[in-house]
């Protein structure tokens, strides 16, 4: 993506104490963040958790039944939608069909009075690659490129925040992915901070530096990425990024480095530090490309967990991977992606396999 002129920086967005009831239901509950200047930041969460709230809140759109809402250092809170230094795409991209691109750009630069709006809406046009088109009319133009539109449009007065409310859902999945890599491009060049709010686990990985995981109005966990992914606190945050097989069995067995759990009269450790308890019953995560499939029992290897004999009772094959589903007695039927197949795919539906994975 061209890097133009076009340089600012955002603001930081601190949410203080929010809570928002409207009649008869409760929609977020407590919820304080920081979201850095310049940062991607995305709300991930199921529908209904309250992403969308969140947004209008910020937005100005609602207001919140008690907290603060500070932008840039500044209390917004009581402050009108058009007076706060915001811009929200909107997932339709709103556009207006009897202007051409460059005209829509312009729009709100025109109706603020500002000098040069047809100059500067060319600018922000050559950084999301669609110069060349500013003379057409929305409806001839692709889904990617109207939501392109829709970003210049938004970025082009400069706001100091970026709101984004599943702005890539209309789009097929394959577009989808390539505007993900461009709108994170795009955001990097400029420096603005993003909030983006979206269900897609997989975009919100792709494109935020930080995601926030929303679970009924409150947020569940919050930090980079692979942090969630690899480190989740809650059930609910490991099956809603990304897919995981969950055990619950008593504490059997505590160690400086370990803690062993009982599943299906079989011992299962995860190292200390990853334990958020200690004694009682637990449950445990184990990412499905993290197992390896055997067709024989292997040794119990220090560092190694062994679960098994199970029963192989699906086999789907995605084009990327296969997915094996593996009944094992007492512990639940398990997912295992292919990648670490030690015996790749003469795997059949019917046939007696183990587990392991590195501790
Ligand atoms: P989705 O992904 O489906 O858009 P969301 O996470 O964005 O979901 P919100 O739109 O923020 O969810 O809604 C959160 C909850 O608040 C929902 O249960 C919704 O029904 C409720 N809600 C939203 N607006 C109102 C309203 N004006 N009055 C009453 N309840 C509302």
């Amino acid at each position: 993506m061209a890097t133009g002129t076009f340089a600012e920086s955002g603001a930081d967005l601190e949410l203080v104490g929010i809570h928002k009831r409207f009649p008869g239901f409760t929609a977020i509950e407590e919820l304080n963040l920081t979201i850095p200047a310049g940062s991607f930041f995305a709300l991930l969460g199921p529908s209904g958790c309250g992403k969308t709230t969140t947004l209008r809140l910020v937005a100005g759109l609602e207001a919140p039944t008690a907290g603060r809402i500070l932008l840039g250092g500044n209390d917004v809170t009581d402050q009108k939608s058009f007076q706060r230094p915001v811009n929200t795409v909107f997932q339709s991209y709103a556009l207006f069909p009897h202007m051409t691109v460059l005209e829509n750009v312009a729009f709100g630069l025109r109706r603020r009075k500002m000098a040069d709006p047809l100059e500067k809406a060319h600018e922000v046009l050559r950084l999301v690659e669609l110069d060349h088109l500013g003379g057409r009319r929305p409806q001839q133009l692709s889904g990617g490129q109207q939501q392109r539109v829709a970003l210049a449009r938004a970025i082009v007065n400069r706001p100091a925040l970026l709101l984004l409310d599943e702005p890539l859902g209309a789009l097929d999945l394959k577009l989808r992915r390539q505007m993900q890599l461009e709108l994170k491009t795009i955001q990097e060049d400029i420096g603005l901070t993003f909030l983006h709010v979206t269900h897609d686990q997989e975009e919100a990985m792709t494109m935020a530096d930080t995601i926030a995981v929303m679970n009924k109005g409150r947020i569940e966990q919050m930090g980079a990425p692979q942090e969630l992914y690899e480190l989740p606190k809650t059930s609910f945050v490991a099956n809603f990024l990304g897919q995981s097989n969950l055990f619950t069995g008593p504490v059997v067995n505590t160690t400086s480095t370990g803690i062993s759990v009982d599943v299906a009269g079989q011992k299962i450790t995860v190292p200390i530090d990853r334990a958020h308890r200690t004694s009682g019953e637990i449950t445990i995560g184990v990412r499905p490309e993290k197992i390896t499939l055997h067709s024989r029992k292997p040794a119990r290897d220090a560092g190694v967990n062994v679960l098994g004999p199970g029963q192989v009772i699906d086999v789907s094959f995605s084009g990327v991977s296969t997915q094996y589903l593996v009944d094992v007695p007492g512990a639940g039927n398990l997912i295992v992606f292919a990648q670490n197949m030690t015996f790749g795919s003469d795997v059949q539906e019917g046939d007696k396999v183990w587990l392991s994975w590195t501790i």
